[in-house]
């Protein structure tokens, strides 16, 4: 895998240290030589992922970290602080601060490397989710900026653990932060898992009865718990293991001796970053509904209607199969609006697509236009039946009244109805359309409340 990453030590040696480590493994590098520099940098070019120094001095690494989380467009890159402190205190302010990991210089090989692919995959997963919100949620970007900020009191972490006094450490340091589950069956791990509101997992990789790693690759392979931020326990010196967790794709780890306050600072970095992720990806399924539904009624809209209505032509077209499209518009719709409000207009327009919905078959569409304009689209139906559904719907809606929530308000509603039907002379949907709208035209002329078919 390939990816940007964005460089930053005010020592040149340092950069060209790391550039040269980073190069050889085909990633592309940019630098800076300063905070001001890697917030003007990052901002600009976007990195895939930053490697961070503590100590400079125009403006230190936990300041950049800060800025770089509070800006929309940089908050979910990733960081890594690489610093020459070891003190643990140093570490967890850099984590507080926003960073995913730390470095300790000199920086290990194998540690830089898998910390850098693992976090690049991470970040490969949130680019597809951006890029398919698209535009329409860049906006609402800005507006899940707190959830870094956020408290975190009702997030749920499981932890599957079977030396006892560790367990109980770890229960105890996170509780106050967390509801922690503490397991140490594998099947109920798992089952637990499934819950929709289990925020992180924390897998120990040194259980007597469970093999760790064969648990990271179940839950990463399981769509339960695909997206579910894994953070695993490893033993000092046990890089290859760590390795191989990192590779099968957990996102964070923490050595034992367990540094309390690390463990906190991480686990509740994965917490937020899944909190990240679920926004994003509740946004993209709003975006995606409200490009196709219209939010009144919940039928179809007419921007999901014109892509359909084209396919069906199509096809039907091709198959040399019937297709009709009815056309309806509520009459003296203004009227209900002007005496009695416009939510009352509102909840018979809700009213008269329930009975649309009902009073079509599972095959037809029917859609919502504009303001009090439906229309059906019939693939299949020969102009006959068309004509039986469009008298149906007439009457389905002429024939009771419409109750509302004003009490003891029901109104007589009436609906004008056009059809057209497709033959080999129609040209292309656009002329269906127009066909059925004269066609409604006329029977709004001809007094309403009734049905006509285009000659
Ligand atoms: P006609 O029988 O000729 O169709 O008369 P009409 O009054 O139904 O037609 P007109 O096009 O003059 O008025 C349509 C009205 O529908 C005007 C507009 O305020 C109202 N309307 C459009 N969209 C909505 C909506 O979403 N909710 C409500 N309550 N009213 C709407
Ligand atoms: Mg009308
Ligand atoms: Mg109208």
């Amino acid at each position: 895998m390939t990816g940007r990453i964005l460089v930053v030590d005010d020592q040149p040696l340092n950069v060209k240290l790391l550039e040269a480590k980073l190069t050889s493994e085909y990633y592309d590098v940019l630098t800076a030589n300063g905070g001001a520099a890697a917030i003007r940098i990052a901002t600009e070019e976007r990195p895939d992922l930053i490697l961070l120094d503590v100590m400079m001095p125009d403006m230190d690494g936990y300041e950049v970290c800060r800025v770089l989380r509070d800006q929309p467009a940089t908050m979910h890159i990733p960081i890594v602080m690489v610093t020459a402190l070891s003190d643990s205190a140093d570490r967890v302010l850099g984590l507080e601060a926003g960073a995913d990991d730390f470095l300790t210089k000199p920086v290990d090989d194998l540690a830089l490397l898998s910390r850098v692919r693992s976090l690049l995959r991470f970040k490969v997963t949130f680019d597809e989710l951006r890029l398919r919100c698209g535009v329409a949620v860049s906006a609402q970007l800005e507006a899940m900026a707190p959830v870094w900020n956020e408290p975190l009191k009702d997030s749920r972490i499981l932890l599957l653990e079977d030396f006892a006094s560790r367990a109980r450490m770890i229960d105890e340091a996170l509780g106050e932060h967390h509801r922690v589950v503490v397991l140490d069956d594998e099947k109920i791990f798992y089952a637990e898992a499934d819950h929709a509101d289990t925020d992180a997992v924390i897998v120990s990789l040194s259980l007597e009865s469970i093999d760790g790693l064969r648990v990271v690759l179940q839950l990463r392979s399981r769509p339960q718990t695909r997206m579910l931020p894994i953070l695993v326990l490893v033993e000092d010196g046990e890089m290859e293991r760590l390795a191989k967790a990192l590779d099968l794709g957990v996102t964070d780890y923490v050595m034992a001796p367990i540094d309390r306050n690390e463990l906190i600072a991480r686990t509740r970095m994965q917490v937020r970053r899944k909190r990240y992720q679920d926004r994003l990806r509740a946004n993209l399924e709003d975006s995606v509904s409200m490009a196709a539904i219209d939010e009144l009624t919940k039928l179809h809209n007419r921007r999901y209607l014109s892509s359909h209505f084209k396919r069906e032509f199509d096809r039907s077209r091709e198959g040399d199969k019937p297709l009709s499209l009815i056309v309806l518009d509520v009459d003296h719709f203004k009227k209900v609006n002007d005496t009695h409000g416009h939510a009352v207009g509102d909840e018979v327009l809700v009213e008269l697509a329930d009975r649309m919905k009902k009073l079509t078959r599972s095959s037809d569409l029917p859609a919502r236009i504009g303001g009090e304009e439906f229309v059906v689209v019939m693939p299949e139906t020969a102009p006959e039946i068309a004509n039986t559904v469009a008298e149906r719907l007439r009457d389905g809606v002429a024939n009771q009244p419409f109750e509302t929530s004003r009490d003891g308000l029901a109104l007589s509603i009436t609906i004008s109805v056009g059809i057209a039907n497709m033959n080999d002379q129609t040209e292309d949907p656009a002329e269906l359309f127009r066909l059925a709208d004269e066609a409604l035209y006329k029977a709004k002329n001809g007094g309403r409340n009734r049905v006509v078919c285009a000659a």
